[in-house]
């Protein structure tokens, strides 16, 4: 397989980052966060998580840049929370110092060039979903000249099989470019099966996804399309890159997103792994115009608006039905 070797690192680093993850998700009361700049959340797990990645990634790859959403700035003047950081990282067997986690976290500070090969983290995609209880995943993904290549997304509140009894172990989903997309119970051993997008081609018989947060897209917009599609089932709102895999794996049919604030522009680490997933399971993934995603402008995704992932069946029309709503 392509890519062997950095899957295998890849899939070890998110499986240990979502089971630090789900070591914190217990008492989800208690969780220490503060809020960033843009007044959203970051917890002891985002931080926790970017580490054990960024450590991963670089012992395997030092020369391959990472770009992480999380930076040891934020935690500088939070001295309780940097030494909960700590110990949470040290619950692996690990003696890492202060000094050495807010290295580990900043090895996913890079600001590379963004046209060639990098990997994008986000360590806790979701973080409100994550505090909620709710959805959340740890996203990991290898760009290359613009394009994702490999992606891999631990969702710990996302049950493989929802319907067995082992469903309270969450799955861990990924793709390499050309080799199709593959999900396995997070934490097991056992060989991932494939999965693929579901063979709805008629919007009346379709679901569709979107953010559980209303801040996040304009659920409003997203309903007058899927009235012109036809679609009378209820939304699935799911935080986080979960929409990607719900698709991927088809427990529905289309992913919308379109930003409630009209100069949002989307950030890498919220798609690549997700996108790489959907597409290898046999489903497409464009911005609102029917554009490709392109990955090589930096951390905002500046030459797309709006995201679109569907079972490939669907997109000639959502596209239709997004120009009918203008
Ligand atoms: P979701 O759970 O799909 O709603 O997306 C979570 C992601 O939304 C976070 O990782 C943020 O990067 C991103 N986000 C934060 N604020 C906004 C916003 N105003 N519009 C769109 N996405 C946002
Ligand atoms: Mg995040």
């Amino acid at each position: 397989m392509a890519y062997h070797d950095e899957l295998k690192v890849a899939l070890s680093a998110v499986g240990n980052a979502a089971a630090l993850c789900r070591n914190v998700g217990t008492a989800l009361s208690d969780i220490p966060l503060i809020q960033k700049e843009d007044r959203s959340p970051v917890t002891l797990a985002d931080f926790g998580s970017q580490a054990l990645i960024g450590m991963e990634l670089h012992n395997a790859f030092p020369d391959v840049p990472v770009v992480g959403e999380e930076a040891s700035e934020n935690l500088k003047n939070h001295p309780a929370l940097s030494q909960k950081v700590v110990d949470l990282v040290n619950r692996g067997n690990r003696k890492l110092t202060l000094s050495q986690v807010l290295e580990a976290i900043d090895i996913g500070a890079c600001e590379p060039d963004y046209t060639t090969r990098f990997w994008t983290l986000d360590p806790i995609d979701g973080t409100k979903g994550f505090l909620r209880g709710n959805q959340y995943a740890v996203a990991l993904a290898l760009i290359e000249n613009g394009s994702v290549v490999l992606g891999v997304l631990g969702c710990p509140n996302f049950p493989a099989h929802p319907q067995s009894n082992a469903s309270d172990k969450g799955c861990l989903l990924y793709a390499v470019q050309g080799e199709g997309a593959w999900m396995k119970d997070l934490g097991d051993d056992i060989d991932a099966s494939p999965i693929s997008v579901d063979n709805i081609k008629d919007g009346r018989t379709a679901r569709f996804c979107e953010s559980f947060e209303s801040a996040h897209a304009s659920h409003d917009v997203h309903q007058k399309i899927s009235s012109v599609l036809g679609i009378t089932n209820p939304p699935l709102r799911l935080d986080s890159q979960v929409k990607y895999a719900a698709i991927a794996r088809g427990d529905a049919s289309i992913y919308f997103r379109l930003p409630r604030q009209k100069d949002y522009l989307e950030k890498i680490w919220d798609h690549a792994a997700g996108a790489i997933i959907v597409e290898e399971a046999g489903g497409m993934v464009t911005d609102f115009s029917g554009e490709p995603i392109d990955f090589s402008a930096g951390k905002r995704l500046r030459n797309n608006r709006g995201i679109i992932a569907t079972n490939g069946h669907l997109h000639r029309k959502v596209l239709d039905a997004i120009s009918h709503v203008g």
